[in-house]
């Protein structure tokens, strides 16, 4: 991020004097309080100050870079999700890969008869099948998937730098978005998971093509 002139003496005013109003800034500086504006929202943006409703500025103490990666840290899974494409337990390979294509995503998520996951099938999983010259129609999801409980999930509230962490540690693709199924009696968590997103490596891609175009 390039500062102009203006906005190094608007950080340089309030690290001295801070916090300090947007007119007294504007005074200093001999410019309307209008003028100041956009100049105060691109730097409360980008985090180097921050604003307290009848306080006034103050410096964070952000550099540029910790506040890209503070921007980077905020985004959440939740805000960036796909839909998930899921088919059922039983569902044929054949399926799966017509699947694959008319859904045009590169990973499935396999769902019991309740809708808790079961699995994961990607890519690779369904063309090792395919080249065993076997009868593609005849073999169920079930048998070729990646089963629970080893599954990388992530979570509506984790951040989509956590998610993008996890694609790169475990070497896949895609994660599940989940959230843990309570039990009907008690209120105990158990492992059982709705599948409510899709996390893939175009998520991020997304996600850091926003970031460049949010001119910090
Ligand atoms: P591809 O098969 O196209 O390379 P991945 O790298 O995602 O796609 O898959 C590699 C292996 O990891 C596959 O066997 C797949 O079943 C498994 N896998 C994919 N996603 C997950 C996940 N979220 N958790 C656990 N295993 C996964």
């Amino acid at each position: 991020m390039e500062l102009t002139d203006r906005q190094e003496k608007i950080i340089q005013i309030v690290k001295d004097e801070g916090p300090i109003t947007g007119e007294s800034i504007a005074e200093k500086l001999n410019v309307t309080r209008a003028t100041l504006r956009p100049d105060l929202a691109i730097l409360t943006m980008a985090g180097i100050l921050d604003a307290r409703p009848r306080v006034g500025y103050f410096y964070t103490g952000k550099t540029t870079i910790q506040a890209i990666g503070a921007s980077i840290k905020n985004k959440k899974v939740k805000d960036y999700k796909s839909i998930p494409v899921l088919v059922k337990e039983n569902t044929s390979v054949y399926d799966a890969i017509c699947t694959m294509f008319l859904e045009d995503v590169g990973t499935l998520f396999v769902v019991n008869e309740n809708n808790d996951l079961a699995g994961v099938v990607s890519r690779k999983d369904l063309l090792r099948t395919a080249i065993g010259k076997h009868n593609l129609e005849d073999i169920p999801v079930s048998i070729i998937m990646t089963r629970m409980p080893n599954i990388i999930l992530t979570y509506p509230d984790e951040s989509l730098h956590e998610a993008a962490s996890k694609l790169i540690r475990y070497q896949i693709d895609a994660l599940p978005v989940v959230k843990p199924k309570q039990k009907a009696d008690n209120n105990q968590k158990e492992n059982k998971y709705e599948v409510v997103g899709r996390i893939t490596k175009t998520t991020i891609t997304r996600a850091y093509v926003d970031l460049g175009n949010e001119e910090l």
